[in-house]
C-alpha cells in the first residue's frame, strides 16, 4: 500500500528506529511514546487490522507474541510488566490501518483504559 506510513516503514521508505526485524515483521519505536517503552510491531504485509487478519496469516500471531516477550526481556520490562495492545476499528481507537501492536512498559497503566 503506497500511502500506509507503516508499509512505507517496513519498505524503508521513511526512517523509523527499528528494534527488531525478520522476513515477515518488524518492530520500530512509537513517534509518540506513551511510556518509557512504546514499541510497535507489525507484520510486514499490509493487513488493515486484526479483523482482516485471514487464515493463512494466522501464524504471524504467535510470531507477534513471541516477538513481544523477546522485546520486552530485551527492553527490560520482563519482569516489572507491560502491555500489549491490538486496537481494532473506530471504537478501538486505530489510527493506522496496517494492523499493529504496542508494546508498551516502563510505568504503571490503569485500567480500565479511557
Ligand atoms: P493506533 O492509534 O493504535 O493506530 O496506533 C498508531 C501508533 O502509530 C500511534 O501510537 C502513533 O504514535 C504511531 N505512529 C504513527 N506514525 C508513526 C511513525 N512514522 N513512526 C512511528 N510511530 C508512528
Ligand atoms: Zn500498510
Amino acid at each position: 500500500m503506497q500511502d500506509c506510513v507503516f508499509c512505507l516503514i517496513s519498505n524503508k521508505k521513511i526512517p523509523s528506529e527499528i528494534v527488531y526485524e525478520d522476513d515477515e515483521l518488524i518492530a520500530f519505536k512509537d513517534n509518540n511514546p506513551e511510556a518509557p517503552v512504546h514499541i510497535l510491531i507489525i507484520p510486514k504485509k499490509h493487513i488493515p487490522s486484526l479483523m482482516e487478519l485471514n487464515d493463512c496469516d494466522m501464524h504471524l500471531m504467535p510470531k507477534i507474541f513471541d516477538t513481544a516477550r523477546k522485546l520486552a526481556r530485551e527492553f527490560k520490562i520482563d519482569k516489572s510488566g507491560f502491555r500489549l495492545v491490538c486496537n481494532c476499528g473506530k471504537d478501538g481507537g486505530q489510527s493506522v490501518g496496517h494492523m499493529h501492536f504496542h508494546l508498551l512498559g516502563g510505568r504503571a497503566f490503569k485500567w480500565p483504559p479511557g
